[in-house]
């Protein structure tokens, strides 16, 4: 964040003497947001842009910050926005509250982010039963000032002194059938009177005080009102939910009071500069005449299109036109807009950079570089990986007449479909047989995690984004809609009740949309994305049928891989995974695991050699696994020719390819009360026993196999050069490397390493070829990490296995910790995000530099890569790039996001702030 001036900031919790509390909206700037909130950042801006915007000032975030810590105003304050009326009431040759020619201002909350919660802005502020008929003469009409005075009251008694505001509604519409009105603008003056005294006797019936009568204290308490709804609940969880800093405060702004509702040359609307569902350029936005403040987005009459405006008001309309350019070209981006007329005369009374689609910032971003305003390395900053992700998964077809019944938080994206099921037991019961399912509950909790796993989606109507719905979800994968409140989930009766009264029952098929979070009754049909169809290839940017938004894909993907330094592979284990890889840009395989290759019919094999009593039956079964595994990587390099293949020996424990214990043992006993034989059996459950580990993640695996199990890694090895040399004789340029797992020694990887190199110089010798494998090593433990500098002495290569080493630096397994203390550690802000899903800098991450540096010291052309699920995160992709590393791996549909968040660090231009 740069800040352009240097506005000298108090200390919390004191006040500091010669802090400036208050800046003028002449004194500010757009890249003060930290300290005048977005709201008085941008009208800073807008009005040293000479852009028409009511004169007031902002109170910053450090006088809120005071007051939260202290309880008090700071002392300075008080004297400051004296000095700020003063000058403001000179500006605007009137007083505030002034009985025969008011001053009147809003008082509008603006944090650094807009933020559901906070307080709603209060307008007509210095309307008093004086000033009323003061600003009545002066405006030459009645019913206006009344109309204003009741809403002045209406919107105080409820933002300030807590009256629920349903009482004035209720008021509101009994005044409007008495009338026989259909809408406010039918009551005259006298009915707005007799409202007036209705409103004020609420709020005295209900906040036990009259409505204040002195303009300045209404000001004052309405100032105190924002800095309050800082830590009302709903900011706060909307903070936690949004990983908002709590300690940053709101500013608080005052603003001169323009006028809507001063006739049918008056009103007030809302605009675009361009559509944020699509980047076009046009005239969007709703306009509503004779009306003030939030009438045009209540709904509490119809507005009309903003080209409307032309006809009613050309002059006005023009000016916005001519000013919404302005300030496109002046931010260089979609702004959205709030203006008023008030007699012909418009006023600006906010913008900001707008909120836009996925698909919309790509189109936007390439839109404007067309322009001319930004230049590539801006573009990548104004759209992101989290946006392409979004663009790749299938989606919902929105044509569809699919009823939509309510709508929660996108916990976890994705387009689901299924049966719906209120528990885990059915989840899993009927995913046994067959059924898509989704799951609905509450909230869930570990003992769902079953019915999660065998759940198509989750859908819940409590909780947040760190919620264990939300969080287990996202580490499955899997979508997700969490914190539906609308939908009344009852679990005992296996129901759920939309908005509406229409009831979901158990096995009614039901759609959710992890990615926006909509909800909707019966099967929506999904289609594929179109940029998926684009980077498999089935679609071509520049071809004649090719949509926009894949045009403005491509175009950002080509910005990024000319800016990018970090090369970006796959983990990949077979081929088809490793072409379409490649389609996606991939260069190379970073992780081959190899433990598929032992599954399947291949699984007897494996039994045959883990229970092998003699060198020859090992040796027996090593040597018919050998061609099968040859042929695995044979079709790999085939794939991936010309590009680097690192291929990962043998990682997981091995009772892991033996049968289940408790299924065995039934078996075995079964066998015995028939008297049936079942030596094999026997043998077998009695290995699953031996193998069997308290801890297999810290037991029996990775490069420790290799050293128990003679012969293990040599077959590999040899599966792997072999495969090389009959790609070579094949005129084929493979190029494999090979990767030991789970090293925390140099000593494991020497030893090795020798066995591996006499394997190679063997085949070397045998076809007569020359094939320069690589043998490097995975960093996953702490002490390889710490022990860098001599691992690398044996090692060509490190990659990071951030995911174990996430485990082993933490001291937790995933799969436990995720389910059943994570939400936790989320809420109570331990965490802000799971390590799992984005690299701990701080920890696991400073391992990862340490590591990086160590290696290079002792080997300074060692490459160094990553290849856990963080090589496919945004935020992480990031930091790799910082420290160093040469690529990232992820899986093949992450590739794309990779290249981009990759693109997007080495183009990070100081300063650029878009989220
Ligand atoms: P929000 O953050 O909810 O948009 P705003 O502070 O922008 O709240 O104000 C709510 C409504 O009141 C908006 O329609 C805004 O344009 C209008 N408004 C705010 N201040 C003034 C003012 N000084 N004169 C006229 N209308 C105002
Ligand atoms: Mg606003
Ligand atoms: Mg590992």
């Amino acid at each position: 964040m740069s800040e352009n001036k240097d506005p000298q900031v108090a200390e919390s919790g004191s006040s500091v003497e010669g802090v400036k509390f208050v800046y003028d909206f002449t004194e500010g700037n757009k890249d003060l947001k930290d300290l005048l909130g977005g709201k008085g950042a941008n009208l800073a801006e807008m009005t040293n842009l000479g852009l028409p915007v009511p004169p007031g000032f902002t109170i910053t975030t450090e006088a809120c910050k005071v007051y939260l810590d202290s309880g008090e105003e700071p002392v300075a304050l008080r004297d400051e926005v004296s000095a700020h009326l003063d000058a403001l009431e000179q500006k605007m040759g009137k007083k505030l509250g002034q009985a025969d020619d008011p001053l009147l201002v809003s008082v509008r909350s603006g944090a650094k982010f807009s933020m559901p919660g906070m307080m709603d802005t209060v307008l007509n502020i210095g309307l008093s039963d004086k000033s009323v008929q003061g600003l009545a003469k002066q405006a030459g009409d009645e019913r206006f000032a009344w109309d204003s005075y009741r809403r002045l009251i209406q919107m105080f008694g409820k933002t300030v002194l807590g009256v629920d505001g349903d009482l004035f509604e209720e008021a509101l519409e009994k005044a409007k059938e008495a009338k026989k009105a259909a809408v406010d603008t039918e009551l005259e003056a006298a009915d707005l009177k007799k409202l007036v005294t209705a409103f004020k006797k609420i709020v005295k019936k209900e906040a036990g005080r009259d409505f204040p009568q002195d303009p300045r204290e209404q000001m004052d308490l309405a100032i105190k009102a924002v800095f309050d709804s800082w830590n009302g609940d709903r900011a706060k969880l909307y903070r936690r939910q949004e990983r908002i800093p709590h300690d940053l405060g709101t500013a608080v702004n005052v603003c001169s009071m323009v006028f809507g509702n001063l006739g049918p040359d008056s009103g007030t609307g809302v605009a675009f500069t361009r559509d944020p569902a699509s980047g076009h350029q046009g005239v969007y936005g709703d306009y509503l005449q004779n009306a003030q403040g939030e009438d045009v987005v209540a709904g509490i009459r119809n507005t009309v299109p903003l080209a409307e405006l032309e006809r009613i008001d050309k002059k006005s309309y023009d000016q916005l036109m001519q000013i919404m350019e302005t300030l496109e070209n002046h931010y260089k981006d979609l702004c959205d807009i709030e203006f008023t007329i008030e007699r012909g005369q418009l006023w600006m009374l906010q913008t900001r950079v707008g909120k836009r689609t996925a698909g919309a910032a790509f189109r936007i971003a390439t839109q404007l570089v067309d322009q001319g305003l930004i230049d590539e390395a801006e573009a990548l900053q104004r759209v992101t990986g989290a946006q392409l992700a979004q663009l790749m998964f299938p989606r919902f077809d929105e044509s569809a007449k699919v009823a939509q019944v309510g709508r929660g938080i996108a916990a976890s994206p994705g387009a689901a479909v299924g049966k719906a099921v209120f528990d885990s037991y059915t989840a899993v019961k009927w995913s046994r047989s067959g059924e898509k399912v989704i799951l609905i509950r509450r909230e869930t909790n570990p003992d769902d995690l079953d019915g999660m796993i065998a759940a198509e989606g989750i859908l819940t109507s409590r909780g947040g984004k760190t919620s264990h719905a939300a969080v287990v979800a996202r580490g499955m994968g899997k979508t997700c809609v969490c914190g539906a409140e609308e939908l009344e989930v009852d679990t005992k009766r296996r129901r759920m009740t939309v908005p509406g009264g229409q009831v979901v029952e158990e096995g009614d098929v039901i759609s959710i949309d992890g990615s926006s979070g909509k909800v909707y009754l019966g099967e929506v049909p999904v289609v594929p994305s179109p940029v998926v169809e684009y980077f498999e290839g089935r679609m071509h940017a520049g071809a004649d049928d090719a949509d926009e938004l894949v045009e403005a894909v491509h175009r950002i993907m080509a910005f990024a891989d000319r800016k990018r330094r970090l090369r970006v592979r796959a983990n990949a284990d077979n081929a088809e995974d490793a072409l379409r890889a490649r389609r996606f840009g991939a260069q190379g395989i970073g992780l081959c695991r190899t433990e598929h290759m032992f599954l399947g019919d291949r699984r007897e094999l494996v039994e045959r050699l883990i229970l092998a009593d003699t060198e020859a039956e090992r040796e027996e079964s090593l040597k018919e696994l050998l061609p099968l595994q040859k042929r695995d990587f044979v079709e790999l390099f085939e794939a991936m020719d010309g590009l680097p293949v690192t291929i990962r020996l043998l990682d997981p424990p091995l009772h892991e390819f033996l049968p289940d214990i408790t299924e065995l043992s039934v078996r075995v006993a079964l066998a015995e009360s028939r008297q049936e034989p079942h030596e094999n059996e026997l043998r077998l459950l009695q290995a699953v026993h031996r193998l069997h580990e308290q801890n297999p993640m810290l037991g029996l695996r990775g490069v420790r196999l290799g050293l128990v199990i003679p012969g293990l890694f040599t077959m590999q090895v040899r599966a792997i050069a072999e495969a090389a040399a009959e790609r070579k004789a094949a005129k084929g340029d493979p190029r494999a490397e090979i990767m030991i797992p789970l090293v925390g020694t140099v000593q494991e990887l020497e030893i090795v390493r020798e066995e591996a190199d006499t394997v190679v110089a063997e085949v070397e010798a045998a076809t007569g070829t020359s094939l320069k494998l690589a043998i490097g090593t995975m960093i996953e433990l702490p002490r390889a990490a710490l022990t860098a500098g001599q691992i690398a002495e044996a090692a060509e290569f490190f990659s990071f296995g951030t995911n174990d080493l996430t485990q082993t630096v933490w001291g937790f397994s995933r799969d436990d910790v995720e389910a059943s203390f994570f939400t936790a550690y989320l809420e109570r802000g331990i965490f802000g995000v799971s390590p799992f899903e984005t690299i701990d800098k701080d920890g696991v991450g400073s391992l990862v530099a340490a590591a990086a540096k160590a290696g290079r010291a002792t080997r300074p052309d060692l490459k160094l890569g990553v290849c856990g699920e963080h090589g496919g995160d945004p935020e992480s992709v990031h930091f790799f790039h910082e420290v160093g590393l040469d690529y990232v791996s992820c899986s093949p549909f992450r590739i794309p996001v990779a290249r981009l968040e990759a693109g997007r660090a080495a183009s990070q231009s100081a300063g650029s702030d878009h989220r």
